[in-house]
């Protein structure tokens, strides 16, 4: 029988890395060894040479799960990163595009003022419309401090 389709997950995560570590490829083996896709948001290295990551990773929930697993066997500390998503009203000029993909409508055409609007409280931090937005309008905000 078919297996069933696998779950993916997306999320991003905050690495912190000891200095023994931080020269170990390891987030590679993420893609290399466990299929996780990722992409780097923010690194750098402190006076100490330690390591600090912001990283977005999605594949599939087995995958992930034993992906963290292994970061947390290397001694790489795994926090999840807030998110939250904002927009530039002044930057936004109501093309409507982010509105066709929102999956929780938080973003919406006024059909009287024909001005999109952005209710931030029915936003689940999906992060597509940041990917549509035409002029970058929507923001991705990490609430950790790591951003
Ligand atoms: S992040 Fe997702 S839920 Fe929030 S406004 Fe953008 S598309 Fe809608
Ligand atoms: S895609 Fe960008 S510019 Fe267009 S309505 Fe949405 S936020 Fe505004």
């Amino acid at each position: 029988m078919q297996a069933a389709q696998e779950k993916k997950l997306r999320k991003v995560v905050y690495l912190t890395f000891p200095p023994e570590s931080s020269n170990k490829p390891v987030v590679c083996d993420l893609a290399r060894v466990y299929g996780l896709d990722f992409s780097i948001l923010k690194a750098q290295i402190t006076p100490r040479h330690e390591g600090q990551m912001t990283l977005e990773l999605s594949g599939p929930a087995e995958a992930f799960e034993a992906g963290l697993a292994y970061l947390r066997d290397q001694g790489i500390g795994v926090a999840p990163a807030a998110q939250r998503i904002s927009r530039d009203d002044a930057c936004c000029i109501h093309c409507g595009m982010c509105t066709a993909l929102c999956p929780t409508r938080a973003l919406s055409l006024n059909i009287t003022t024909r001005f999109v609007e952005f209710d931030d409280e029915a936003c689940s931090a999906c992060g597509m419309c940041t990917k549509v937005c035409p002029v970058a309008a929507m923001d991705v905000l990490l609430e950790n401090g790591v951003m």
